[in-house]
């Protein structure tokens, strides 16, 4: 058997970025350091941080009063910071700063009286965020679509969520435009985004199968599903070894590898070397090198 594996993969920068935060709180203030909504979308990457003393909620309000809390790469919108406030906890924000320049841009084209479009998944931590920075409206690719009602010339800004798919963006952006006569695109999808889909649009047509490494709750792992299976190449999301099906790969002989932006390597290793392969491939359509400054008062 044959492996293709596809690079860049794995962790991005805002994710790493964010599991950095909780470990430098919880090795410079103890434990327990609470944190607002799974740090990223991975359950192996939770389970090692709340090993090491963190506490995972899904609501400020269970927060205990004066406490630390890190709140996740996705972005929180205003009102919880503003619960935080109300009981005095220290929040270390882990937003990575590319869904805080979406945050901006939403707030930059508001005040600029346009109004804004959301290109994003309904109920996504991202979307919950981004939405909750001002008024917007939300078109969800799979959902039918779904445009205002507002009139062709009204200054619109068309946003993004970081993770979504590269065509099924495009399209939503392109059936946004033929209504819109004013309209600013933004395309906010990020390098890491877009640079694990290229990978894989890389190496579906060597390949008979793909397997995509990550969490069922991850986006971006999805839509790496998603694009292989566009190509017309099975592809299957598993979180990690315990969950490869023989059945998958009866007959392959070329198989795909990639992971998401928050899975950890080790778990693509694992299946990696579970699989025995006469030889391993590696695809690689970018180079990274991208990382993300720490805030101020946790430098050093
Ligand atoms: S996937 Fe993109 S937007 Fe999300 S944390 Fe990583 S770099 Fe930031």
């Amino acid at each position: 058997m044959k492996i293709y594996i596809g690079a860049p993969r794995g962790f991005c920068a805002g994710v790493v970025r964010a599991i950095d935060l909780v470990e430098i709180a919880l090795e410079r203030f103890g434990t327990p350091v609470y944190v607002k909504h799974q740090i990223v979308h991975n359950s192996h990457v939770v389970d090692s941080l709340e090993a090491k003393g963190a506490i995972t909620v899904e609501d400020v309000d269970d927060i205990p009063e004066g406490s630390k809390v890190v709140f996740s790469a996705h972005g929180s919108p205003p009102e919880d910071f503003a619960k935080a406030e109300a009981r005095g906890l220290d929040v270390i924000d882990a937003t990575c700063p590319l869904v805080t320049k979406v945050h901006n841009e939403a707030i930059r084209y508001d005040g600029e009286d346009r109004r804004i479009i959301l290109v994003g998944h309904r109920g996504h931590q991202e979307v919950k965020g981004t939405m909750g920075q001002t008024g917007m409206h939300l078109v969800d690719d799979r959902e039918e679509m779904n445009l205002p009602d507002w009139d062709d010339d009204t200054p619109v800004a068309v946003l993004t969520q970081t993770t979504l798919s590269v065509d099924d963006t495009k399209r939503s952006i392109d059936d946004i435009q033929n209504k819109f006569s004013n309209a600013i695109i933004r395309n906010d999808l990020c390098y890491a985004t877009t640079n694990r889909q290229s990978a894989v649009k890389e190496i579906t047509d060597k390949i008979d199968v793909m397997l995509v490494i990550g969490a069922p709750n991850s986006s971006n792992c999805n839509r790496l599903r998603e694009v292989a299976e566009a190509q017309d190449v099975p592809a299957y999301l598993l979180n990690g070894l315990d969950e490869l099906r023989p059945e998958w790969l009866e007959g392959a002989e070329n198989v795909g590898i990639t992971s998401g932006a928050s899975t950890p390597e080790y778990l693509v290793q694992q299946v990696i070397d579970a699989l025995e392969p006469d030889e391993v491939i590696e695809v690689e359509v970018a180079k990274e090198d991208i990382t993300f400054v720490l805030p101020k008062e946790l430098r050093d």
